[in-house]
């Protein structure tokens, strides 16, 4: 048994609380690449664009035809990916710890409710593909991405039959895909900024799993985390922006991928602080 999870078990097992905080690494197992790497990139015309270019309200308003097709061929990448061991883990965490338990993730990829995580203990902080909403804001609800709309190639573009369905309902502004984008800023309503910040404040033990730590929001909750005395543990297959903040906490990072190590950690905690 990896040492550090032997700590978790004994803080969580004396009706401790426990986050774990997610990011692309989790999905990886699954096929979904992260940002990095020429996965990321979108072509049009002679141009390419990297996700920080197109996944920006700037970019949308000024042209909605180049972000769509870029997001639809994400969402169909990810309808194809199937949840992984590290997923199941945190399902199999949730059952044995119930309202203990809190899951907080970056991902956009659905991989975790596909899993089987429940909606109410699952923070979406980044927004979810399958969902869109109102570009106007004319209305405070989420809708999913139509089932008529078909399967996005990579450099397929909009046709003036795709695009009625990516127009709001109500007000016929475009739709935009309901993500955070990097020239915006979480909330409440859409990303559940407060209630992420209270979970890492109340937590016993903040467990960072597959995320580099070049977000805001998961940093803050380290920062949370570290004051209010949690264990801080992460799971990656190298150090990261969260790796001072374990140790600092007298955690630290358990080196390896999230869809071995997690299992491994739900089965200790499964078991009880006395096993
Ligand atoms: P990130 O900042 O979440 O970094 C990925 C991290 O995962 C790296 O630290 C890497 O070392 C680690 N990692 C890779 N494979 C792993 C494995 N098998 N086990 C454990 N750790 C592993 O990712 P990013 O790609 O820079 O994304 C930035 C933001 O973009 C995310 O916060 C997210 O909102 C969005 N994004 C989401 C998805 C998705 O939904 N799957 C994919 C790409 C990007
Ligand atoms: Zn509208």
């Amino acid at each position: 048994m990896v040492e550090l999870f032997e700590r978790i078990a004994q803080r969580i097992g004396d009706g401790g609380e426990l986050v774990a905080l997610t990011g692309a690494g989790i999905s990886a197992e699954s096929g979904i690449p992260t940002f990095r790497g020429d996965d990321g990139f979108w072509t049009r015309g002679s141009t390419n664009y990297r996700p920080e270019e197109l996944a920006t309200w700037r970019t949308f308003a000024s042209d909605p035809e180049l972000v769509w097709p870029w997001y639809l061929w994400r969402l169909a990448r990810c309808r194809d990916a199937q949840p992984n061991p590290g997923h199941t883990a945190l399902v199999d965490m949730d059952e044995a710890l119930g309202n203990r338990f809190t899951l907080v993730t970056q991902n956009v990829d659905g991989l975790h409710s596909r899993a089987g995580s429940p909606e109410h203990r699952s923070y979406h902080i980044h927004g979810n593909l399958e969902r869109m909403r109102c570009s106007a804001e004319c209305n405070a609800n989420t809708w999913p991405v139509p089932d008529a709309l078909r399967v996005f190639a990579k450099g397929d573009a909009i046709t003036p039959a795709d695009e009625p369905l990516l127009r709001c309902p109500s007000c016929d502004a475009w739709a935009r895909p309901h993500v955070l984008w990097f020239d915006e800023c979480y909330d409440e309503k859409w990303f559940r900024y407060r209630s992420s910040m209270s979970a890492a404040m109340a937590a016993d033990v903040l467990l960072v799993v597959g995320t580099s730590g070049s977000t805001n929001l998961p940093m803050q909750m380290a920062s949370q985390a570290l004051r209010s005395k949690a264990l801080i543990v992460e799971i990656n297959l190298r150090e990261s922006a969260f790796s001072d903040y374990a140790v600092q906490s007298g955690g630290g990072l358990v080196t390896g991928p999230a869809g071995t190590l997690l299992p491994k950690l739900a089965r200790r905690l499964a078991s009880g602080s006395s096993a």
